[in-house]
């Protein structure tokens, strides 16, 4: 990948190649975990309303079924209430009679009539007497015994009334009571007021169909009790009637009725004090005593419209968080990038500097080749101008080499290069730079060197050549280098003058019999 700027166009095209195609993998990243994120929300958010109108649907059936269930436990509470008033009265009558009981048969008969008859009494009222001995029915003004003995009509007098007394007085057998069919409609009046006058949240009501037959169809029942609709209270029903959508809801509520004694259903109906029609949720329950069907809905619309609220407000949460993803996404793919490039750009500076340093070496002797010293040297004669500071240009060259190679071959003459290479860079400090000049000749320049202590350095470098121990068609290679040192001058016009004195100092050495150091002021 770090080659491009080495080979050229072609991979720094395929670099930008590979980058494009990072960034569109990236995006249908971000893309599909986006939809994949919006897709899991929206499905959270559809469990969660789903879950929410359950419970709000539940909590709806248990008001309906609850507040059913109380008005039907109303109706038993009045019966009992009105049934206990009209025994209390049976008892305090029955007190009065006993006063009159002594009085003549035909007295006591007019009393009884007279008590009986009375405005206020003849409508609560049924009333007869019997001869006790003959059982000849004396006084039955509303024909409640229809021609019975006193012992048949004690079966049906129990069946039918609310609160009662057979008792003798004097020669007569009486019988009075209250039948329960009155107790009934006055219970049933009060309940309708009652109805009438409830009101309940969400302007639900209670209802009340009569059913006339179980069995259905046309008539099956009569509207008794409707705060919605009071005019049509009478009204005949069918279960055959449908709402807008076609529901036949008085035929579903009547089967379940039939089936389990109450029913929950759902239809369209006019909502109260409005003329919308829309969907409602009903609770219906029989009450057989009076084959009263009671009945309470409540219209959806409102918990429609929490549930929607929930659902918007849900659907915007699930698009801010995917776009708080998405830009997470987007801040990590730049985070990315950005590291990705100075890790790229580090790399390329690192690789070049060891591709130049690579181009830079002498491939036998790893020590740098001449084109790096010569620009060493130039820059270093531009600092001297600078500073007046000069690194110590040490010249060397091996010493009869020519004869190595005649002797040994070329081989041993590319080991004996390599090896002074080796032995001269043990020999000086890491920062010195060594570079190749050509044949078996080296320049080595060197930091913090003057011309005191060169010639300590030469020693050191010719001690470590000399200590050399190479061995050729068994023999050991004697090693020994010819040094001359050189410094750079006020009077050089350029870094060659030096090296110029350096290479006659190398001569010098030479001349005086080689293996050793002169420097050149
Ligand atoms: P002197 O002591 O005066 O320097 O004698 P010398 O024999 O070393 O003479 P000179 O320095 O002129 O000889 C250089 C020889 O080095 C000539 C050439 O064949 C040999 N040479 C140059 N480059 C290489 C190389 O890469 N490998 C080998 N084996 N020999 C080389
Ligand atoms: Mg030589």
């Amino acid at each position: 990948m770090l080659g491009y700027s080495i080979k050229g166009g072609n991979d720094y095209n395929m670099v930008k190649r590979y980058r494009t195609l990072s960034v569109l993998l990236v995006i249908i990243t971000c893309l599909l975990v986006g939809s994949f994120y919006l897709y899991s929300t929206d499905k959270i958010g559809k469990i969660y309303i789903q879950n929410t109108q359950k419970s709000i649907y539940n909590l709806k059936k248990d008001f309906l079924k609850d507040t059913v269930n109380n008005q039907i436990a109303r109706i038993d509470e009045i019966r009992a209430d009105k049934t206990k008033i009209y025994q209390a009265q049976v008892q305090q009558i029955e007190l009065m009679l006993q006063t009159i009981e002594n009085m003549q048969p035909n007295e006591f008969m007019q009393m009884y009539r007279k008590y009986f008859e009375q405005e206020n009494n003849r409508a609560v009222w049924s009333a007869a007497l019997w001869e006790t001995e003959t059982g000849r029915v004396v006084y039955d003004p509303q024909n409640i015994l229809a021609g019975t003995s006193p012992a048949e009509a004690a079966e049906l007098i129990l069946a039918d009334f609310s609160a009662y007394r057979f008792s003798p007085y004097g020669k007569y057998q009486a019988f009075f009571g209250v039948k329960k069919s009155y107790v009934d409609a006055q219970v049933k009046k009060m309940i309708a007021d009652e109805i009438h006058n409830s009101k309940f949240a969400e302007e639900s009501y209670i209802w009340v169909n009569e059913v006339v037959n179980y069995e259905g169809g046309r008539n099956y029942a009569i509207r008794r009790i409707h705060p919605n609709l009071p005019e049509t209270e009478g009204m005949k029903l069918s279960t055959d009637m449908t709402d807008i959508k076609g529901n036949r809801a008085y035929r579903t509520e009547l089967e379940g009725i039939k089936k389990f004694g109450e029913c929950f259903n759902t239809y369209y109906f006019k909502k109260m004090n409005s003329d919308v029609i829309s969907e409602k949720l009903t609770y219906a329950k029989l009450y057989k005593d009076y084959d009263w069907i009671v009945a309470m809905g409540i219209h959806l619309d409102d918990m429609n419209g929490y549930i929607n609220k929930t659902n918007e407000e849900s659907r915007k949460l699930a698009v801010d968080l995917v776009k708080i993803l998405i830009l997470q996404l987007f801040i990590i793919l730049g985070v990315s990038f950005g590291l990705m490039a100075l890790l790229e750009r580090g790399l390329f500076r690192k690789s070049k500097k060891k591709l130049e340093e690579e181009i830079n070496l002498d491939l036998l002797t790893k020590a740098f080749s001449r084109r790096a010293g010569d620009r060493d040297l130039h820059r270093r004669w531009d600092y001297y101008n600078e500073t007046g500071i000069s690194p110590a240009i040490v010249y060397f060259d091996i010493d009869n080499f020519k004869n190595i190679n005649d002797k040994y071959g070329h081989d041993v003459g590319d080991a004996v290069l390599i090896n002074t290479v080796q032995a001269v860079k043990g020999a000086v400090r890491t920062s010195d730079k060594l570079y190749r000049w050509g044949g078996d000749e080296f320049v080595l320049v060197c930091d913090g060197i003057n011309s005191e202590n060169a010639m300590g350095l030469c020693d050191k470098i010719l001690r470590e050549v000399n200590a050399l121990d190479y061995q050729a068609q068994g023999e050991h290679v004697a090693t020994t280098i010819s040094i001359g040192v050189a410094f750079f001058q006020e009077s050089d016009r350029d870094y060659t003058d030096a090296l110029k004195r350096a290479d006659t100092a190398v001569y010098r050495s030479k001349s005086n019999g080689r293996n050793q150091a002169n420097i050149e002021i």
